[in-house]
């Protein structure tokens, strides 16, 4: 990021109009034109998180991608959770983290799952040696014009991946996470703005909030800190693989204050502090990076 040091921040990205770019979900950050930027060549760590052991679904591409690289820059050692199919993507992590000296798990399997979810816990934690951040943030969204065309298979799905996981996660990790460690799920501008397409997705996502606040309130007993991060428009492989229509993915970001799309990269810090310890007093609390909409 601090090649970007006194530019104007709406300069700095592209900004649409955006080729058209379907894809299928769960979409592949190679196949996005233009690239996000997830930091591969940008981030630079500071030994932050020296020595610490993160675990971060959906960690092969976008927001996720962008935390695990800067994890590892910060001198952790990242396991990444994500689908098969996402297989080439999570390769490219797995390089980037080990090219940093950290040791990189690549743990793959559906977190509608909850026997799933609690092997890849205990995978990330035998295969790194302990756990002591937690990133819940793998998701599904796929839009629906109308009430009539949200199935109750949809919604079953979206639920699964974006709520259930997230507790079955954290229910099988938080027992091996000491005090000091750090939870952090991803939610959305749609928690507090959501969309007329995004019925069950917006409510997922206001649920992340929900359980993310109660959790930190539980959990700070033990002194693991929770937070949540709340993203607006940022561009990543879920939009075009039916996170939105067609047209929206070209004008992405349009109307958000800097007339682009947030980068995966522009993320990375906020993972990176709320994981840290330098935020000893922040807990339960809602970071939001949605380019001027406001999480409030
Ligand atoms: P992304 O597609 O790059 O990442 C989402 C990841 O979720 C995928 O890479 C995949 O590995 C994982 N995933 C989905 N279903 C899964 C399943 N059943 N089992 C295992 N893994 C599964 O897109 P992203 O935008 O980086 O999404 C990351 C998070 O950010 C999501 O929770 C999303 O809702 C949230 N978010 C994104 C935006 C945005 O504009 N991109 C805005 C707000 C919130
Ligand atoms: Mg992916």
């Amino acid at each position: 990021m601090s090649d970007h040091n006194l530019k104007d921040p709406r300069k700095i990205y592209p900004a649409p109009p955006f080729p058209d770019q379907p894809q299928r979900a769960p979409g592949l950050a190679r196949r996005m034109d233009p690239r996000p930027d997830h930091g591969e060549q940008s981030y630079r760590g500071s030994g932050r998180l020296t020595g610490r052991k993160a675990l971060v679904t959906g960690g092969d591409s976008g927001i996720g991608r962008a935390a695990a690289i800067a994890f590892a820059r910060e001198g952790a050692d990242v396991a990444i959770a994500y689908l098969s199919e996402e297989e080439a993507d999570a390769r490219e992590v797995v390089s980037l983290i080990e090219a940093e000296g950290r040791k990189a798990a690549a743990l793959a399997g559906d977190v509608k799952d909850e026997a799933w979810c609690r092997k890849l816990v205990a995978k990330a934690v035998s295969d790194l040696g302990g756990l002591d951040i937690l990133v819940i943030n793998a998701g599904r969204q796929q839009y629906r014009d109308k009430i009539e065309e949200l199935s109750t298979e949809d919604f079953d799905k979206t639920l699964k991946t974006n709520l259930y996981a997230l507790h079955w996660i954290a229910q099988a990790a938080i027992p091996h996470m000491p005090a000091g460690s750090a939870v952090i799920t991803t939610a959305s501008l749609q928690a507090y703005q959501p969309s007329p397409i995004l019925l069950d997705y917006a409510t997922t996502k206001a649920g992340i909030v929900a359980y993310t606040k109660a959790l930190a309130k539980q959990l700070i007993e033990r002194g693991i800190r929770a937070n949540v991060v709340a993203p607006g428009p940022v561009w990543t492989a879920l939009q075009p693989s039916g996170g939105q229509p067609g047209e929206k993915v070209k004008n992405f970001g349009k109307d958000s204050d800097f007339g682009r799309p947030g980068q995966p990269v522009e993320l990375a810090p906020v993972f990176v502090l709320l994981a840290s310890s330098e935020a000893s007093f922040i807990n339960g609390e809602v970071y939001g990076v949605t380019g001027g909409k406001g999480v409030a």
